[in-house]
């Protein structure tokens, strides 16, 4: 597919980086990698990766990203998190705590599903938007998110709890919509 004009930036330190960018090219709009501020000048959209979010937020800090990014984000540009990527961006976390950018109001809970072995697959719960229907989720080593503050919408939940979550432009998913076969995430990110 040919790109649109649009460009959405991958942050690069760790974590599933290919997976994201196959899933913009997909979509017909260039991705780019994000390891210096000066990366994120004219971006449309940034995805931060899963992986580990001990590794990114010291990544993070050592690039000197922490306040670009956040003023990315004042300035309007939309910001994907999936899993270490959504605790990046919670007020807070727990079990094991890093420092975060602070842009969704709530609580990450790390590890919160176990270990690696308890990764699994699951179907969202059937009151999803009709957009969203029947989105299967990869959890890996996955985080639970609480404690919402009031301008956090939930729009996917699995078994009853939260997994895709939107604050104004700032969007989060406990899961890896980058390893399913399914770009529907990634086209809410550009919708917004
Ligand atoms: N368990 C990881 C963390 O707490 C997240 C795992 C993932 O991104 N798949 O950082």
């Amino acid at each position: 597919m040919v790109a649109d004009g649009r460009c959405v930036g991958v942050l690069a330190i760790q974590g599933a980086v290919d997976k994201h960018l196959g899933m913009l090219e997909r979509l017909g709009v260039h991705g780019t990698r994000v390891l210096r501020k000066e990366d994120l000048d004219g971006l449309d959209a940034l995805i931060i990766p899963g992986g580990e979010s001990t590794t990114i937020s010291k990544g993070l800090d050592r690039l000197g990203l922490f306040e670009p990014i956040q003023a990315f984000a004042r300035s309007g540009g939309a910001i994907l998190g999936t899993c270490a990527g959504a605790i990046l961006l919670a007020r807070e976390c727990e079990n094991h705590p890093v420092p975060t950018l602070g842009l969704l109001d709530m609580r990450a809970v790390r590890n919160a599903y176990g270990t690696q072995v308890d990764s699994f697959v699951a179907p969202a719960d059937s009151d999803a938007p009709a957009d969203l229907a029947a989105m299967r989720c990869v959890f890996i080593r996955a985080p639970q998110i609480a404690d919402l503050g009031p301008e956090v919408e939930v729009l996917l939940r699995v078994d009853g709890l939260p997994v895709l979550v939107r604050q104004g432009r700032v969007l989060a998913s406990t899961f890896h919509p980058e390893l399913a076969d399914d770009p529907r995430v990634h086209a809410l990110l550009l919708g917004l």
